[in-house]
């Protein structure tokens, strides 16, 4: 006779609790919701494993009932991927308590981090033996590499070193069956069939779970000078970054654009800093560093002096501490935190051409003030990965009931003004569940056939973070 399907599923409970299990429900609320609050869920149960080995046991025993799973890092997706559904099915998997650096090597530049390191524990990992990970986000005080990794994430430094795949080496993942990817290697080169962990960098957790990876480190920079540039337009900006590729060439590490409206909310937050100089239209904050023996000072210089010659750049200021480097970095961060403040609002992460940033702009936001006269549209982001973050900020006194559609409707506004420029609807963050309709509408039929036909082998009894990016 079959075992009743009440005792499989208590069977499963007690044997999963063992693995670092959440028991306080106050507790558990951290693992299910996100940072930003928008996704709220339930899970069946919140389990911490210590070991790669553990994992293995989790997944196993999931699959082996049917069990959903989600894998989970730091919560600070803006997606809706690594927070388990309302309907209580799904474990949570944290990675939280895998997070040892396995080990350094500065002769090949590299380094095995396991997926629950926090990034920026990574970075200092790297610091102290005289190297540099250059992964950098706003987010790097909570986020973990391993989540990195699923997300692909981008940040400040994409310009120079790429986005997170550029920087993974090696991977060891538990597959959805509970078999192990061992990956670690980290060969520069290996050119033997199909480059396999490549699948599992951006897959959001649908395809395994990420439990170490190696990492590609660089030569610390030992020179950077930051500047804050006001300038008339975006479209001078998009100038600027072409003057500033050629004359800086790789030295340029980030090409940031604040709208004057962004500046203005960021003082707001950080209320110790002043407007650095007469207001602008836009401002470009802006990075190079390098290591060796090349006088960076002198070429951020002349390449200042010939963009104000030129009419690009109509004020600035070059940080001359690392203090002041750091704040005009915290206008930015105070741009983030001051949206939070705002409530519920939209946040895009939309990619197009770096020359149609100027007229998208322009186009999606008159698009939304023509819908909503009251509502506040922030368009600033990566501008050298043509990488922009619409956002949306509700009318003041909305109706609660009201703010969803009507940041559903925006989003619609924003995502047909980028069909229009051929661009996508996630640069970076990715797809989760909160973007999984729009991106299905959108992908070509045959990526779509065969991204359903990768996840059907890998997961063919689709438990590994069902419906997120695939339906
Ligand atoms: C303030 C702020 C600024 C941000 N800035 C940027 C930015 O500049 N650039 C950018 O790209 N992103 C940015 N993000 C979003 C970005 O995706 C995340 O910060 C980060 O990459 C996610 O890592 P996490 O550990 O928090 O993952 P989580 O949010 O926990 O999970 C994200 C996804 O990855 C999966 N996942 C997590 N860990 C694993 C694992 N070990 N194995 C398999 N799957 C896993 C989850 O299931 C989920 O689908 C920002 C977010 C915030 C809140």
């Amino acid at each position: 006779m079959e075992p009743a399907r009440s005792s499989i599923s208590d069977e499963l409970d007690a044997a999963l609790a063992r693995f670092g299990q959440v028991d306080d429900p106050q507790a558990r609320t951290r693992y299910e919701q996100d940072w930003s609050g928008d996704h709220v869920g339930r899970a069946r149960t919140v389990l911490r494993p210590r070991s790669t080995a553990e994992v293995q046991e989790i997944v196993r025993r999931c699959a082996a009932a049917n069990v959903p799973v989600v894998p989970q890092g730091g919560h600070t997706g803006l997606v809706g991927g690594g927070t388990p559904t309302a309907d209580g099915r799904e474990v949570v998997v944290s990675l939280e308590r895998m997070n040892r650096i396995r080990r350094i090597d500065p002769a090949g530049f590299s380094m095995v981090a396991e997926a629950g390191c926090i990034l920026e524990a990574v970075q200092n990992a790297a610091k102290e033996a005289d190297l540099y990970f250059p992964l950098s986000l706003s987010a790097e005080g909570s986020c973990q590499i391993g989540g990195n990794i699923a997300t692909n994430a981008g940040g400040i430094n994409v310009l120079r070193y790429g986005m997170t795949r550029e920087l993974v080496l090696g991977l060891e993942v538990v597959l959805p069956d509970g078999r192990l990817f061992e990956g670690l290697g980290g060969l520069r080169k290996d050119n033997t069939g199909y480059d396999l962990k490549q699948l599992f960098i951006g897959a959001e957790g649908t395809l395994g779970i990420v439990t170490a990876a190696t990492l590609k480190l660089y030569p610390r920079p030992t020179q950077v000078e930051t500047a804050l540039l006001g300038l008339p337009s975006v479209t001078h900006a998009v100038e600027l970054f072409a003057q500033a590729r050629r004359d800086m060439g790789d030295l340029l590490s980030a090409f940031e654009l604040m709208p004057r409206r962004c500046v203005e909310l960021g003082l707001e937050v950080m209320t110790d800093l002043r407007d650095p100089f007469d207001p602008a239209p836009v401002y470009i904050l802006m990075e190079a560093s390098t290591g060796g023996l090349i006088d960076l000072r002198s070429i951020m210089e002349r390449f200042l002096e010939r963009a104000m010659e030129e009419g690009r750049v109509v004020d600035g200021a070059v940080a001359t501490s690392g203090a002041q480097a750091r704040d005009f970095w915290r206008l930015r961060e105070g741009l983030i935190e001051a949206q939070v403040r705002r409530g519920r609002h939209l946040r895009t992460d939309v990619s197009i051409p770096i020359s149609a940033i100027p007229a998208f702009i322009e186009k999606a936001e008159g698009a939304l003030l023509a819908f909503a006269p009251g509502c506040m549209p922030l368009s600033y982001g990566h501008i050298g990965d043509g990488n922009i973050h619409l956002n949306v900020v509700p009318p003041a006194g909305m109706a609660p009931d009201e703010v969803l559609p009507f940041l559903r409707r925006c989003e619609e506004i924003v995502f047909a003004e980028l069909d229009c420029l051929g661009g996508s609807i996630s640069a970076e963050h990715g797809i989760g569940s909160k973007k999984r309709a729009a991106f299905l509408a959108r992908k070509p039929p045959v990526q779509l056939d065969l991204m359903k036909r990768i996840k059907l082998a890998l997961d063919p009894a689709q438990v590994m973070n069902p419906g997120r990016i695939l339906d």
